[in-house]
């Protein structure tokens, strides 16, 4: 019998760690002081908050969360544990080689930093090392990775492992891919699960959390004003850590588009998995410039994520998590060409969540214009698990205004105004989505794109900042 799948607003790794440790905070109820605000109760603002207490245990830190915490892109995502080394040759390119190398190496110290607190406070994440291999589903695509791997290997870093057709049919099951490169240090967790620790080592360091409570409106002066329905914070210092949301902040809002990515979960499907020849495989994902991706979870369910969902208007989030970008039966049909032995498995769980994607698809940290003591720290298109640790500590020397390699880090930049005003951003984004979409499919046809969607392709996030440094 198939389970009806259900589409949701909370994504399904939200919902099962919220079953296991469904403690909320109380909401603000009266005006406050503190030394520092956090706004967002993700990755970010948590991994902040904590990289706070430990550099300077004094300080009074209040963390305020719109909803629960873990209800943004830190619950919703597709939990794959990815080091920043596949983004190598734009971070060289932007920043030089010393520094590229250190995000890199920070990026991967990061898993071992979570591998760590799990142990720390003896919690399940669902940690699985399994590696993950980014491969390529048709001939056109294939050799996405050949520039990072040479870029790579004049460093004498042979971070991955090159993998014909049959290697990845051999390790996984799937008969869609033509070739590809392992990352042996690549990994999945259980999102959800993450927050849930993060959140309770926040608060035994001593950091005040109010969730449910929203950030209405920040007064700019020192000390800031931070409004909320059910009280004023006033602090010294803000950090903003609202990722797809920083569209809503008036300094912030040209620096990233919003698009959504979809994803579902199957109901536990061992046998099928194991038939299928993939158990405790390495994670999979495309080259698409639309991802899709997929892998196994703790508990023997496959998930399967597509990026290129809905776009937010002006930044309307909630508008464009209304209703799926994809339904169930399209990520379905998609699995299955990618995992032909899952076709029939029965879908339990599908969801969308916002993703904010910059023009250099890279992540940027920094204060607000003419508000230095306001802190923002967003845009990591869509691969955050680790990049939100290293970007802690990038917020956490802003903040404490260490004189150190984290705050004179690549990643710290002032905002750009990189996309055009609403409404031409999301018509933009529109015809440059649809570029992207058609190439993705005439690649998989042995076909090429007309001049108009080579153009339109060609004005897609993560090329541009590439072509004006180069030129
Ligand atoms: C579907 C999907 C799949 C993804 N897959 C992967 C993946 O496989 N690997 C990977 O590395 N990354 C992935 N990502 C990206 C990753 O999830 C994010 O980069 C990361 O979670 C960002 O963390 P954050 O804390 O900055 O943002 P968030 O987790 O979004 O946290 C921001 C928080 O701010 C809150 N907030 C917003 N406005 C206000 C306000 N006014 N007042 C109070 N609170 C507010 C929100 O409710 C939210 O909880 C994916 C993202 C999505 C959406």
């Amino acid at each position: 019998m198939t389970t009806q799948p259900i589409w949701s607003g909370t994504s399904f790794w939200q919902q099962q760690a919220l079953a296991e440790d469904g403690a909320v905070s109380p909401s603000l109820s009266e005006d406050t002081r503190a030394d520092i605000c956090i706004v967002g109760g993700g990755f970010t603002g948590l991994w902040t908050a904590l990289r706070l207490k430990e550099q300077a245990p004094d300080l009074d830190i209040i963390l305020i969360e719109g909803k629960q915490c873990g209800a943004g892109g830190s619950g919703a995502n597709a939990g794959y544990a990815l080091p920043l080394w596949a983004s190598f040759p734009m971070l060289q390119a932007l920043y030089g080689p010393d520094e590229a190398l250190r995000l890199c190496r920070a990026s991967s110290a990061a898993l071992e930093e979570i591998d760590a607190l799990s142990n720390q406070h003896d919690a399940d994440i669902g940690l699985a090392r399994n590696g993950v291999i980014w491969g390529a589903t048709c001939s056109r695509q294939a050799g996405h990775w050949d520039e990072t791997v040479a870029a790579l290997e004049r460093y004498q870093i042979a971070h991955y492992e090159p993998l014909t057709g049959a290697d990845i049919q051999q390790r996984t099951g799937s008969p869609a891919y033509v070739a590809g490169v392992l990352e042996a240090s690549g990994a999945t967790l259980h999102p959800g699960r993450l927050v849930r620790l993060l959140r309770r080592a926040v608060l035994a360091a001593g950091v005040r959390i109010h969730e449910n409570t929203r950030m209405v409106d920040l007064d700019r002066a020192r000390p800031v004003s931070i409004r909320t329905p059910g009280g004023v914070i006033t602090a010294d210092r803000v950090v903003l850590a609202i990722y797809a949301w920083s569209a809503g902040v008036h300094e912030l809002s040209r620096e990233i588009a919003v698009i959504c990515s979809d994803a579902m979960v199957s109901v536990p499907q061992s046998d099928a998995i194991a038939a299928q020849g993939w158990q405790d495989g390495p994670a999979l994902f495309d080259s698409r410039t639309f991802t899709e991706g997929t892998r196994t979870t703790p508990d023997g369910r496959v998930l399967f994520n597509k990026a290129g969902g809905r776009m937010a208007l002006g930044g309307n989030i909630n508008g464009a998590l209304a209703r799926p970008g994809q339904t169930s039966q399209e990520l379905r049909a998609m699995l299955a060409s990618h995992m032909p032995g899952l076709a029939d498995a029965p879908i339990s769980h599908a969801w969308s969540g916002a993703v904010d994607r910059t023009r250099s698809g890279l992540p940027m940290f920094g204060r607000l214009p003419g508000s230095p003591h306001i802190l923002y720290g967003f845009g990591y298109s869509g691969r955050g698990i680790l990049t939100t640790v290293v970007g802690s500590r990038i917020l956490a020397a802003l903040t404490l205004e260490t004189d150190d390699a984290w705050a004179s880090s690549g990643f710290v930049q002032e905002p750009q105004r990189a996309y055009p005003p609403e409404p031409l951003r999301f018509v933009g984004g529109w015809a440059v989505r649809r570029a992207i979409a058609r190439k993705d499919a005439l690649d998989h046809e042995d076909r090429n794109t007309g001049p108009v969607t080579t153009a339109l392709y060609n004005l897609k996030p993560g090329r541009w900042n590439r072509a004006q440094k180069s030129s």
